[in-house]
């Protein structure tokens, strides 16, 4: 493994940083989960990695395998017990080393391994616990690590040829739509993904169009706006919170009572689940979906939408936005509002697979051609559908599927839903 991020470490410093940091996280609940673990094999069943490859070193739990050896040699009820008679070897650095592509380059942090568990073991969680320990001990992949770096010191995961403010205000000249921008005293905060800004501005221009339909008060802020979390996945805890309070700090400064994120499923799981948490008390606004709060606002009568020539589609449920946040039957409203002809795949909602590209995988370089090799359920699900139109409302799995149609010579890209939405809008007196 070449990409570790803190270079000339010594190797003891790495495990020891490592083991300390898993040791600060591991709580009741943690020590709990690894305890309880009766190594049926179910978990591998659930992860693409393992279904694609076969290859045991996938089996989630597996993932996990060296701090959970840490854990009884130094934590554990029998500690004493497992040292004296060597049943667990301390963790090498060469272990660890290895660990980095189990913990970064082959897990989304997608969750399906932790909601097919029969014991209840969260174990994406516990992944997610490895990764910082990952971190603190300098193996964090430097792609992740850079851009959470940057993100941290600079707001932006990277330098970017424009100010976000510039491109910003030139997205609202393009798309002809008003941008309302670094206005106080408004209701709503809005953020967006730079994936949008550089890949997908008419969906930005969606979001400011649909909240101008509605005559929502709201505003993007240009000292607050990057959904994305890099310290989250990079497993910079530390940076995660500071990144996730530039934006915190942004909504109160600017009194929004709620802050809305755009069409990104991690960017949602860092801050309505997360981010409190980093916080240290409630957030003083609330957190919503982009596609939650246009359900309320439909489910309210104040979104009227027209019917959508789409023909046969399927959807792609982003992992954190469906099976963490539970916001799987909002996207499905609105489209049955817009009369969308829904064809779903074989596993959908909750028990959707993955992009492959979530928990920062599209970001890593090296994970791409096993990345691909994963993909290729999904693929093979979406097509089966027989759909014509594939929505989302991710923009990294638009940009892990738009690679993968690169790759692969796909015929499909990927739409967004609330671009569909801002497409079908009607007014609200319309049709009295
Ligand atoms: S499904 Fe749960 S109990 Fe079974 S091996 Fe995986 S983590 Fe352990
Ligand atoms: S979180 Fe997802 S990718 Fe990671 S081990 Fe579990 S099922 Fe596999």
């Amino acid at each position: 493994m070449s990409d570790v991020a803190v270079e000339g470490l010594p190797a003891q410093a790495r495990v020891a940083g490592a083991m300390q940091g898993f040791s600060r996280e591991i709580g009741a609940l943690s020590a709990f989960r690894l305890e309880s673990c009766i190594h049926c094999g179910i978990c591998a069943d659930a992860c693409h990695y393992y279904v694609a490859t076969e290859d045991p070193q996938y089996t989630p739990i597996w993932k996990v395998e060296p701090f959970k050896q840490a854990y009884k040699r130094e934590a554990s009820a029998f500690a004493p017990l497992f040292r004296l008679f060597g049943f667990k070897r301390a963790v090498s650095a060469e272990q660890l080393e290895h660990w980095q592509h189990l913990l970064f380059d082959s897990c989304n942090l997608c969750g399906r391994c932790s909601l097919i568990c029969p014991m209840g073991i969260d174990v994406a969680a516990l992944i997610e616990q490895a990764r910082h320990a990952m971190f603190d001990a300098g193996l964090a992949p430097k792609e992740l690590y850079d851009k959470a770096a940057h993100q941290r010191a600079t707001g932006q995961p990277e330098a970017s040829a424009e100010p976000y403010r510039d491109q910003l205000i030139a997205i609202g000249v393009r798309f002809d739509v008003r941008i309302p921008l670094d206005e106080s005293d408004v209701d709503v905060m809005l953020c967006i993904p730079r994936t949008d800004i550089d890949h997908y501005p008419g969906a930005v221009a969606a979001l400011a169009r649909v909240m101008s339909h509605l005559g929502v008060s709201c505003t993007f802020r240009s000292d607050g706006l990057i959904a994305e979390n890099y310290g989250y996945y990079a497993g910079g805890r530390e940076w995660q919170r500071d990144i996730s309070l530039r934006l915190i700090d942004t909504a109160i400064a600017c009194k929004a009572k709620t802050l809305i994120v755009p069409e990104c499923g991690h960017a949602y799981a860092a801050l309505r689940w997360e981010a409190a948490d980093l916080y240290g008390k409630p957030l003083p606004f609330k957190v919503l979906a982009v596609t939650e709060f246009l359900a309320q606002e439909l489910g309210a009568g104040r979104l009227r939408l027209g019917n959508a020539t789409t023909g046969p589609t399927t959807f792609q449920d982003p992992c954190q936005l469906s099976r963490t946040g539970g916001v799987t039957e909002a996207p499905r409203a609105l489209m049955k509002a817009m009369g969308v002809d829904l064809q779903e795949m074989r596993n959908n909602g909750s028990f959707s697979y993955c992009c492959g590209g979530g928990g920062g995988v599209v970001d890593i370089e090296r994970a791409a051609p096993l990345r691909y090799r994963t993909m290729e359920i999904k693929l093979r699900e979406i097509d089966d559908t027989g759909a014509n139109t594939f929505l989302t409302t991710c923009s990294d799995c638009r940009r892990t599927f738009d690679d993968a149609q690169r790759h692969f010579s796909w015929d499909k890209s990927p739409e967004s839903l609330l671009e569909l939405v801002a497409k079908n809008l009607i007014d609200a007196g319309a049709g009295r």
